[in-house]
């Protein structure tokens, strides 16, 4: 057994201090709080956290980082230069950029990450030899980071949706899709999980997939995480009530997709209905708010489907940032400027969306706690940087960054220590894999 100590670290019961953590295996085995260091225990600095959870990610949009900001524009226009690089991506470098985008992830102290897949085949829709090689590209990256990966294997087949209904694929868009719902299920019922891996199935959103197929995925996916994008855009909220006379959130409801295993990525437009739906069916949502606010989405109603009784998680989503301590504190702040009040979200709620609620979302619901006999993830976080220092343990999610992480263990294994991933300097393996798919310098 492996014995850490902690000045401060975040329990289910609050934060505590001297924290003895013993580890055994992949689990916590003992946690005892004000307790004394002993020789051979290893110091962890700092605040000691639950390892984060990532709800929601396309680990390929690392590219689009710094080159997609600026000018006008908005979603949709973004959404262009996304397709650009998609089609550019092979099984060797995705697998390149996702590890690479995995290891940005450890150094932030994410320690399993939702992986909304849909690049599937090749160029044009036809499959590769091993029709799940760009998973597989997936879950080697995981691997090689260190970190817990949900592949939420995404069902993609049609273009968009207007009044008229749905359309038709466009050029690069036929490598997301499989055809049909019986083949998506058919390739996807042949992937594997692994002790780093699990498996999870995603419904693109309801332009992506039309209601009976939509139907067939969550048939299909029963008992494992699945998820949706929900009403990120007005637009698609017009288009679905248009053509079926419902919200997006009504027509997942009437086709039976709302659920305790769902979770519904953004929900950033919706009605008071919608909110009772979601409440009442006990479905999830995952909030990405660095995403949300530059692409100029909006800002959803946190703090309502939370009194409804929706749990809620955070992602990264296009990765313009990676840093769950921006991504949990922007779900209160961007509540203050909506609400002008403070307070809306106790620290204790935002630390559960970042931690447990994620590890929920994606289906590991024995982590994302520091309690005996869950799953042995942990980051400390430096409380003596130039961010940190003088703050109260408690209150570090609202002044910590990613660059604060010092160390980060998953599944009683060491993946960052000191700010180093085990996989080394990782700007450089960013460059290397950036570099695969650049056509433009
Ligand atoms: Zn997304």
């Amino acid at each position: 057994m492996t014995t850490y100590w902690a000045e401060h670290a975040c329990l289910p019961t609050g934060f505590a201090t001297a924290v003895r953590i013993g580890i055994e295996g992949d689990r916590f085995r003992s946690i005892q709080s004000r307790a004394n260091p002993r020789p051979g225990d290893v110091r962890l600095p700092g605040v000691v956290l639950p390892g984060l959870a990532n709800a929601h990610s396309h680990a390929f949009h690392r590219a689009l980082r710094g080159r997609t900001h600026n000018g006008a524009g908005n979603f949709w226009s973004w959404r262009d230069g996304m397709y650009a690089v998609a089609q550019r991506l092979n099984p060797e470098s995705y697998l390149a950029l996702a590890r690479a985008t995995y290891a940005e992830m450890a150094l932030a102290g994410i320690t399993v990450v939702g992986e909304f897949h849909y690049v599937h085949h090749r160029p044009g829709g036809g499959p590769y030899d091993d029709p799940n090689a760009m998973g597989a590209a997936l879950t080697q990256a995981a691997s090689d980071a260190g970190i817990r990966l949900t592949l939420l294997d995404t069902c993609y087949l049609t273009g968009g949706l207007t009044a008229d209904g749905h359309l038709p694929l466009d050029e690069v868009q036929t490598r997301f899709s499989d055809g049909s719902v019986g083949a998506w299920a058919e390739r996807a019922g042949e992937r594997k999980p692994s002790d780093l891996v699990r498996l999870g199935a995603a419904i693109h959103s309801v332009r992506a997939v039309p209601r009976d197929a939509a139907a067939g995925v969550a048939e299909s996916a029963r008992e494992m995480p699945l998820h949706v994008h929900l009403s990120e855009q007005q637009a698609e909220n017009l288009a679905c009530q248009m053509f079926y006379g419902r919200t997006p959130t009504g027509l997942l409801a009437d086709i039976g997709v709302l659920g305790p295993d769902l979770t519904a990525v953004h929900a950033t437009h919706l009605t008071d209905a919608d909110i009772v739906l979601l409440g009442r069916s006990g479905s999830q949502v995952a909030f990405c708010p660095t995403t949300e606010r530059d692409l100029a989405d909006g800002v959803g109603r946190a703090r309502d489907l939370a009194d409804a009784g929706v749990r809620l998680s955070l992602g990264s989503d296009q990765h313009a940032v990676i840093d769950p301590f921006e991504e949990a504190r922007g779900l209160e702040m961007h509540e203050r400027l909506t609400s002008n009040e403070r307070g809306r979200f106790e620290t204790t709620d935002l630390l559960r969306a970042a931690t447990a609620d994620g590890y929920r979302s994606l289906g590991w619901s024995d982590g994302g706690r520091i309690a005996t006999g869950a799953l042995a993830d942990l980051v400390s976080v430096r409380h003596d940087s130039v961010r940190t220092v003088g703050s109260k343990a408690s209150q570090i999610l609202y002044c910590a960054t990613a660059a604060d992480v010092h160390t980060v263990v998953v599944g009683g294994r060491v993946i960052v220590e000191d700010g180093h991933h085990l996989l080394g300097p990782v700007a450089p393996l960013l460059r290397d894999a950036l570099d695969l798919l650049r056509d433009d310098g």
